[in-house]
């Protein structure tokens, strides 16, 4: 083929800019629901309620009590880079979920959104529409405190990714495993997880605000999410190494399971998805277990901002450390150790 012509270079308007970012930011309706509670949960909230119908494609909705969005503010919040989180001096000390300024116009490009919102001490509550990208103006709203996001439509504006969802029922084990590792990062947060696909709602998870403080915190939040059975075959797990701690639960080698099980690893509160993580893991129970059998563990790092790079990708499910052999052995030699303390001896002699 001949070379296409050269065409002069123009800037694309936000609704397109806004599309393309959304391919990163909304893979399916599980990555919203995650945009939206960890939104909740950086607004202070200490209830969240999240509903779906038909595996989120026609509808989600995450209503909060957090701190709420001034009606002056609305129209801010769905402009791309726009955030209240970060200054942009700041990008090496973050402490919050959201730090983008993304998550929001992304969902207004590719589904209808809807902003309820009342502002702490504001006397009345504003909402906001945007459709396929197109906002309409602020108008007031019924709404008591917090804030409700609610998603129609998702991906009606991108056709190609709407026809890769999966079942309904598959879309929704996804919403429900967000929201479930969301709370085993949040245990003094209420949460609640509605199925409204039919005319009565079903409720598909609940979890109680905790009370307790550290370790008991998580050991009752875990026993909501992950169940009894599991808290009661875990062991807690506390160690550090180079200003990295590790804290948080991992099950005894007799509770392992042959199919996949529920590994959760956290860092700085952020629920992430890595492979060197995992890796470690796997690597700390070598001695303890044969290869087809995987330990569930709820895992917590928690260091520095400024040790962990948590910008690498616009859904920040993955995580870059400065030291990531330290982070490694860290895992290793703590679950080592307190496995073998746990009266777990290993086949081979037990090293870091
Ligand atoms: P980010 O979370 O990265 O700041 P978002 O697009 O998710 O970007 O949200 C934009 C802004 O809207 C946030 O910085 C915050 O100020 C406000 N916001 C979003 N959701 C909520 C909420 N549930 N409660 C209060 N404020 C919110
Ligand atoms: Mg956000």
């Amino acid at each position: 083929d001949p070379p296409s012509p050269r065409r002069r270079i123009r800037q694309l308007d936000d609704a397109a800019a806004n599309r393309i970012a959304a391919g990163e930011v909304v893979e399916r309706p599980a990555s919203a629901i995650k945009e939206l509670v960890e939104n909740a949960l950086d607004a202070g909230a200490g209830r969240i309620e999240i509903a779906y119908a038909d595996g989120g494609r026609t509808l989600m909705q995450v209503s909060d009590d957090g701190h709420g969005i001034p009606a002056d503010e609305l129209e801010l919040a769905l402009s791309r880079h726009a955030t209240s989180k970060i200054d942009g001096s700041d990008l090496l000390d973050i402490r919050s979920f959201g730090f983008r300024g993304e998550a929001l116009p992304s969902l207004g490009a590719v589904g209808r959104l809807t902003i309820a919102s009342r502002a702490a001490g504001a006397a009345e509550a504003a909402e906001i529409t945007v459709t396929c990208g197109r906002m309409d103006p602020v108008r007031p709203a019924a709404l008591r405190a917090g804030t409700v996001v609610t998603l129609r439509d998702l991906f009606r504006a991108t056709p190609a990714r709407l026809k890769f969802l999966r079942t309904d029922r598959a879309e929704a084990q996804a919403i429900g495993e967000t929201v479930r590792r969301l709370a085993l990062a949040a245990p003094g947060v209420g949460f609640a997880l509605i199925d409204r696909s039919d005319d009565a709602p079903r409720e598909m998870f609940r979890a109680d605000p905790v009370q307790a403080e550290g370790e008991e915190a998580l050991r009752q939040r875990a026993r909501q999410v992950m169940g009894r059975d599991f808290v009661e075959n875990a062991i807690a797990i506390d160690a550090e190494r180079e200003g990295i701690r590790l804290t948080g639960l991992a099950a005894l080698p007799t509770y392992s399971r042959g199919a996949a099980v529920a590994q959760h690893f956290f860092v700085n509160a952020r629920p992430v998805r890595d492979k060197q993580l995992l890796g470690a893991l796997r690597a700390a129970y070598a001695d303890f277990l044969s290869r087809d059998r995987h330990p569930a563990a709820v895992l917590f790092l928690s260091c520095d901002p400024q040790a962990v790079d948590v910008n690498v990708h616009p859904a920040k499910a993955e995580v870059r450390f400065r030291d990531p052999g330290v982070v490694r052995g860290l895992i290793v030699s703590g679950l080592r150790h307190a496995l073998a303390g746990a009266g777990h001896r290993a086949s081979t002699t037990v090293s870091d």
